[in-house]
């Protein structure tokens, strides 16, 4: 495996985001997903002589969003251009796109790796343009068919530097990507939809050179987790093949999920000239200071953000902040929780024990979950004051809740009979029954085997009917037994 050792990864990618507008980039057509094929397609879609297109100014606005979100040097003056390619899906024969101006240059994204480092990953632009249509090879046994309605949808894409060394680097790079579009509103991110879509490119060279290998494009993976297994399977083949002393030939491949490997799509010599040049039907736009400005101040608020208030404001552990931010939903029904008890670290445990728990094993989404987050606080109250016990609540109250949202905790727990006893004389008669009861265990106690008290906590707990308060209880046993 030393040759192996010898070598680092280079990986660069290409992200598309298909942006959440309700239209397409420059036209009025619906970009929805999953609409009767072919039927949100006027003639400015189809290119058809006479027509204009105009920019979508939701799409402008979502780029600038992302290049706030990413750091990026947003530009001022921003240019379309024409990319040409003959394809049975690209109506118009070219795509609208942004070549020389691309709306953000640089910037950077911070993902987390499995060991907890933070991976900083720079980006060299991202730029706007609009997709093609779909071509639909597994409908028809003979012909291909085409749904035009794809084609025109905003698309921003997103390029990284070649800073990415491994599958798994790229495979948090793009759980940060997701999260954060997701974070923004801009994109639904969803992969299998194709709504977000990946290209990787992929070399590698010895550790400690400084020139780059010969790289290879990988396309059509529609998983992250697929993006990862066709990298690591490149990086594999490219080692393999500069041991052998063969070259690697500059490529085009895709990714067979089943087999787990890439082929051969096309080499780069047959590769497309595009021949790029501005588009004569759009004026360029000017992003000034001020609409950048106006941007801002609509901003959510991000990930990292959260991240920072979550572990520095309400001391939570990383990975707990991390489990909580992961989905936007989840970290809002916190939020909910926190503005009615102080107490952070509990309503971290109910949302990533408990709820998550109900939420997975019934497959509901939390915008589902019937329970309010204040109900979860009033919970977390009951605790904390020692009216009920932290297993009556999770075990009985939470899952009475959930059959019955209408009914607060307070009035389940005093239904189901869970108010904990915290009255000190009555516990202490009970104390006093355990311990004549068990004289020589009493006994074993006074000569040293401390480790009795919890039998006697037990015993108490049972006469109680579970309802005893834990605290109380043990401060009320440990005062019996030393006198
Ligand atoms: P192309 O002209 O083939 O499209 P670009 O220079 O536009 O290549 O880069 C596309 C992507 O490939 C970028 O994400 C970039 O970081 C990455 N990239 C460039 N060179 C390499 C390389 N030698 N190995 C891996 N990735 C690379
Ligand atoms: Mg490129």
């Amino acid at each position: 495996m030393d040759a192996y050792n010898k070598y680092e990864a280079v990986i660069g990618l290409e992200c598309h985001v298909q942006l959440l507008t309700h239209t397409k980039m420059y036209s009025s057509d619906i970009a929805e997903y999953g609409a009767i094929p072919n039927t949100n397609v006027s003639v400015v879609t189809l290119g058809h002589p006479g027509t204009l297109p105009v920019v979508n100014k939701k799409a402008l606005e979502f780029a600038v969003k992302l290049g706030i979100a990413t750091h990026a040097t947003i530009r001022e003056h921003n240019e379309f251009a024409r990319k040409n390619y003959f394809y049975a899906d690209l109506p118009k024969g070219y795509q609208i796109t942004q070549d020389k101006t691309p709306i953000c240059n640089g910037g950077y994204i911070e993902a987390k790796l499995k060991d907890g480092q933070t991976l900083k990953v720079a980006l060299t632009r991202i730029h706007m343009e609009e997709d093609a249509g779909k071509s639909l090879h597994d409908i028809d046994p003979y012909d291909t068919l085409i749904d035009l309605n794809r084609a025109g949808t905003p698309l921003l894409e997103i390029v990284t530097e070649p800073d990415l060394r491994s599958g798994e680097e790229a495979y948090a790079y793009l759980t940060e990507v997701r999260k954060l579009v997701r974070y923004l509103d801009i994109c639904d991110g969803n992969m299998e939809e194709g709504s977000l879509r990946c290209d990787a490119n992929i070399s590698v060279r010895l550790k400690g050179a400084t020139a780059y290998g010969k790289k290879v494009e990988v396309k059509n993976m529609n998983s992250f987790r697929n993006v990862q297994r066709a990298i690591d399977f490149e990086v594999k083949r490219h080692i393999d093949l500069i041991e052998k002393g063969e070259t690697i030939s500059v490529e085009t491949r895709s990714f067979n999920a089943e087999k787990g490997e890439t082929f051969s799509l096309r080499s780069k010599e047959s590769a497309n000239d595009y021949r790029y040049f501005p588009e004569p039907d759009l004026q360029p736009i000017n992003v000034s200071k001020t609409y950048i400005e106006e941007v801002k101040k609509t901003m959510p608020t991000l990930p990292s953000q959260l991240f920072q208030t979550y572990t520095a404001s309400y001391h939570l552990s990383e990975y707990d902040a991390n489990q909580i931010i992961e989905n936007k939903e989840i970290a809002a029904y916190y939020d909910q929780i926190i503005k009615h008890t102080s107490n952070y670290k509990s309503a971290a445990n109910w949302i990533l024990g408990a709820i998550k728990s109900y939420l997975n094993e019934n497959a509901v989404h939390i915008n589902q979950f019937n329970i309010e987050p204040n109900r979860i606080a009033e919970i977390i109250c009951l605790i904390d004051e020692n009216t009920i016990s932290s297993t009556a609540a999770r075990e009985t109250i939470f899952p009475a809740l959930i059959k019955n949202s209408s009914k607060s905790p307070k009035e389940l727990a005093t239904e189901l009979d869970l108010i904990q006893n915290s009255n000190s004389n009555e516990l202490q008669d009970i104390v006093n029954t355990v311990l004549s009861k068990f004289p020589e265990k009493v006994a074993e106690f006074k000569n040293g085997k401390t480790g009795l008290q919890g039998f006697f906590v037990g015993e108490v707990m049972r006469l109680s009917k579970g309802k005893a308060d834990p605290k109380l209880l043990n401060q009320l046993i440990q005062t019996s037994l030393n006198n």
